[in-house]
């Protein structure tokens, strides 16, 4: 179907029933299936069992600081975008242990823990074998989302144990977007809404029949274990007709792709536009609640904290999801580095879409749209970039970048 089509793995099909098969056959190789299911009004990642925790027949609403859930006229099983939940609580955890220090008589002993999956109650031993996960449902924005945690984690001069580990013995099962939500914008960020590589099997859910039947799946096999796993189970073949209904569903969502972000020389542009009036109107309404950071599939930043016990025998270090938005993330000896609203704003946009190129060679944002939706007061990315790329050049007031105490050199506290 595509060059990333596993060599000697014509397409499939597989229907519901095949599909329940596929997540069971993960389960009975000892993965923990995570995929979407319907809780608290959202549609999140959590265990599945099988097509039953779906979100069948749902769909989701989005528009800055808008999401809700609809029915759908049919009850397709992957009829929604991205909800607030991404595959990074998985492999990069919001709090992990990293390791416990306990008195053990007149000495200490020292456990590291960073290699298992979690920082739960019964996380103890040093060599906890880590869980496999297989992740059923994942969008080609997130595996380009979990390719740039990759880089982060993986490929420079320290590399994070836990984080290599988890990723390691992943099984991916993308699908292929049949929708696009209401905020994304993947396909001018070229990162969708085709699963093109990184995946172990890609699905690509075909619309329902005229009988209203839902649950055909084309197939497509992106490595050896999925090739091998798809063998193992009972599939048919995907006919000329399956694969050119399957490159519909995709062009289709791509057409429906109501944002953009243009990406032309946008490094440049932003570097060359720290002083821009855009960044204060953006300031002004931002709440630092730290939201767009949470939700963004790509963004990695951490704390660390040190806990004992009230009796004093044991003490852990626990690392956390922290946010650039917080005035505690850039606090040095005496104060915040960015304490304005306008300062963490730009610190964040300039970063994901700048200052990653030149850390890691790719751009942060994978067009997701997720802080976009989530954002309170309706923020919109895209939104900021073009403002920037409409007016470049234009800058803050003369002597405004003067003693305004912060570092961020704007005139504003
Ligand atoms: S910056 Fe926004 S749109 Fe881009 S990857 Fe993060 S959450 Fe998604
Ligand atoms: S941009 Fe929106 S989500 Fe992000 S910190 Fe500001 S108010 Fe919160």
């Amino acid at each position: 179907m595509t060059s990333s089509s596993f060599a000697h793995s014509p397409p499939a099909m597989l229907d519901a029933k095949g599909l329940t098969a596929l997540i069971q056959a993960l389960a009975a190789r000892a993965y923990r299936v995570i995929g979407p299911t319907v809780r608290d009004d959202a549609i999140v990642y959590d265990d599945i069992a099988s097509v039953d925790d779906l979100p069948a027949g749902w769909t989701d609403y989005q528009a800055p600081g808008r999401y809700e859930l609809q029915r759908r006229t049919d009850q397709a099983l992957f009829g929604f975008a991205v909800g607030p939940h991404s595959w990074k609580q998985f492999l990069h955890p919001p709090v992990e242990r990293l390791f416990t220090v306990r008195k053990d008589g007149e000495g200490l002993a020292f456990a590291e823990c960073s290699a298992s999956n979690e920082a739960n109650e019964s996380n103890e031993a040093a060599d906890r074998v880590p869980q496999k996960f297989a992740f059923i449902g994942v969008r080609a924005c997130e595996l380009n989302a979990i390719a740039i945690q990759d880089r982060v984690f993986l490929a420079g001069a320290w590399v994070d144990r836990g984080y290599a580990l988890r990723r390691r013995d992943a099984f991916i099962v993308a699908v292929n977007c049949s929708q696009a939500g209401g905020t994304c914008f993947c396909a001018s960020m070229q990162t969708g809404p085709k699963a093109t590589e990184g995946f172990d099997l890609a699905l690509t859910e075909l619309p329902a029949a005229a009988d209203g039947t839902s649950g055909r799946f084309v197939v497509e096999a992106g490595s050896a274990a999925g090739a091998d796993l798809l063998a193992q189970l009972a599939h048919g073949e995907a006919t000329p007709a399956d694969i050119d209904a399957a490159h519909a569903v995709v062009a289709r969502t791509a057409q429906q792709m109501g944002r953009t972000m243009q990406t032309d020389n946008l490094k440049t542009l932003l570097q060359d536009n720290l002083r821009h009036p855009r960044w204060a109107e953006v300031g002004d309404r931002c709440l630092s609640c730290g939201n767009c950071t949470m939700v963004c599939p790509t963004c990695f930043c951490t704390t660390v904290e040190d806990h004992t016990d009230l009796a004093g025998t044991t003490a852990e270090r626990v690392r956390k999801w922290d946010s650039c938005f917080t005035l505690d993330f850039s606090w040095l000896h005496g104060g915040s580095v960015r304490q304005s609203g306008e300062a963490r704003y730009r610190q964040w946009l300039t970063h994901k879409l700048a200052g990653w190129i030149d850390q890691f060679g790719t751009s942060g944002c994978v067009g997701c749209g997720r802080c976009i939706t989530w954002c309170p007061v309706g923020i919109d990315i895209t939104e900021e970039v073009a403002a920037i790329r409409a007016t470049p050049g234009a800058t803050t007031p003369a002597g405004a970048a003067n003693g305004d105490g912060n570092g961020d050199g704007n005139g504003r506290p």
